[in-house]
């Protein structure tokens, strides 16, 4: 109980920067069986644990940390994938500092326990060893349609596939996994481990429909019609614009087309070649985790030099920490406090440059964020051959919500009620980021999991 004071916290190796920005493999090793067990053996198995309190999923982080800290792999692998669809890729993803690793009771200049990479380390071992999340098969009479294959509907699929009930997942993409796919780069998240958990799901039973748009190819009446109930999990994805004068040139884009187009030409699948970035100087406009993904994305593109214009200060960043720091190891370059006012053009109407006002940040409000006040008389430039911006999502609000009395909320988000994660038409359901607005993975999985639950207790009582 005491190793705390003789083991260091350590955190899995990363690969050298020299290597990992030559291509888009993960940068942190998985830890191995001794690491795994002695970071485990750290833990000091409080009475009140704020780890799992913070843990959206409620994951029963204590219990199998002591079991991985007793090489008790099996035990390990059921405790972790039983309240988580896929710990694999929470493990790797979740922004541990600000969830469970930052309540942690040694996160007191002791060093919190590594639970994220221990999580992954649980279920990458064992795979390896040949243990399987079980699924009864269908079991059942009841059929229920989901429609967007990211984590909310891979959760949901997860849960009512274990209660035997048959799942017919919609995704208007090429590929399964939402922005665990197409948005998430690989240097984050291996594709690998996103398709092993489809790929077992589609064992279970799941039936996925890939290439069809609900409201386009397929209508959501058609399907309502043949299905028991539904799960609305089309996340939140239109990109927030900052209405700057000369944001529609042709070589200023979206963050999410840049990534997509980036995932689909490391898929070896068509592309648009105008978001090949080599020897380009590239401006990334934002400073949250979407942009810290451009930014990296872009250094490994070969850009010729990459730089991130924020209008706060690194303190205030939204993102992760860690990201960030990731970035800065790659030789991203950073600009803080530059608010960004016009994007200037050529007479080719092509953009050349970002022009900003300088930024400082005075009293705190009542959010307790530093308000931010521009300097008089600062406007800089930024020079560029593109320009990338990242400055949030919105959820597309798809017509077949209004259609069949689904409401939603002022900014676009599906109103849910929130013990029981159903619309406000009966026997459709809705979770994620079109109900919560552009947020984790973990809380899609969340609502992926507990509107299963209401799902199996209205078709099975
Ligand atoms: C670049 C980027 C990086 C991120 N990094 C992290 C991170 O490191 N950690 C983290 O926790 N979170 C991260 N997030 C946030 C996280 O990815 C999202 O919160 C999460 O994916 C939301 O899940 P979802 O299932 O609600 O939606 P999505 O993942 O967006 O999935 C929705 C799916 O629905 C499909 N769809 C939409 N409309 C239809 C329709 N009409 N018919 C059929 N299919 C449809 C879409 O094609 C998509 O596949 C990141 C987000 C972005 C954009
Ligand atoms: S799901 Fe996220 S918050 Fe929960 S234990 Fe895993 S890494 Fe921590």
């Amino acid at each position: 109980m005491r190793e705390y004071l003789t083991t260091e916290r350590i955190d899995p190796q990363k690969r050298l920067v020299v290597e990992r920005v030559k291509d888009f493999n993960e940068i942190y090793e998985v830890f191995d069986k001794d690491d795994a067990s002695s970071q485990s053996e750290r833990c000091i198995q409080c009475g009140d644990p704020f780890c799992l309190n913070k843990c959206p999923l409620h994951n029963y982080i204590p219990q199998w940390l002591k079991s991985v800290s007793e090489k008790n792999l099996e035990f390990a692998f059921k405790l972790s994938n039983e309240p988580s669809p896929f710990p694999e890729v929470m493990g790797r993803i979740c922004p541990h500092d600000r969830l469970c690793e930052g309540d942690c009771t040694l996160n007191d200049g002791h060093g919190a326990i590594t639970i994220g990479s221990v999580e992954t380390h649980i279920t990458e071992a064992g795979f390896q060893a040949g243990l399987k999340p079980s699924f009864p098969g269908i079991t059942t009479d009841k059929k229920v349609a989901v429609i967007g294959s990211g984590p909310a509907g891979l959760s949901v699929a997860t849960y009512l596939l274990r209660s035997g009930i048959a799942v017919t997942m919609y995704e208007r993409a090429d590929r399964a996994g939402g922005l665990l796919t197409y948005g998430i780069p690989g240097f984050k998240l291996d594709k690998k481990i996103v398709n092993r958990r489809i790929e077992l799901l589609k064992e279970a039973g799941l039936e996925l429909v890939l290439n069809c748009e609900v409201g386009k190819d397929k209508s959501f009446e058609e399907i309502a019609d043949t299905h028991d109930a539904m799960f609305i999990g089309v996340g939140a994805t239109k990109a927030k614009s900052a209405s700057l004068a000369g944001e529609q040139a042709k070589n200023v884009h979206r963050a999410m087309d840049y990534l997509t187009n980036i995932q689909r030409k490391n898929f070896g699948v068509s592309y648009d070649k105008a978001f090949d970035f080599k020897d380009l100087n590239v401006v990334v406009v934002g400073g949250g985790d979407t942009a810290m993904d451009c930014v990296r994305t872009a250094k490994r593109e070969g850009a010729k030099s990459v730089t991130c214009l924020y209008r706060r200060d690194e303190l205030n960043m939204p993102g992760s920490k860690k990201e960030f720091k990731n970035a800065m190891e790659e030789g991203v370059d950073f600009t803080f406090l530059a608010s960004p006012k016009e994007i200037i053009l050529d007479e080719n109407s092509r953009a050349i440059a970002v022009e900003y006002v300088k930024t400082k940040l005075g009293a705190k409000d009542a959010s307790g964020r530093q308000k931010m006040e521009e300097i008089k008389d600062s406007q800089t430039r930024i020079n560029a051959d593109v320009i990338i911006m990242s400055l949030g999502f919105d959820p597309a609000v798809p017509s077949f919500l209004a259609e069949n009395g689904i409401e939603t909320n002022a900014w676009g988000g599906i109103i849910v009620n929130e013990e029981t994660y159903e619309t406000t038409t009966a026997g459709v359901y809705a979770g994620g980021d079109c109900f919560r607005g552009a947020d984790l993975v973990v809380s899609a999985a969340l609502d992926g999991r507990e509107a299963a639950k209401s799902i199996v207790d209205s078709l099975l009582q």
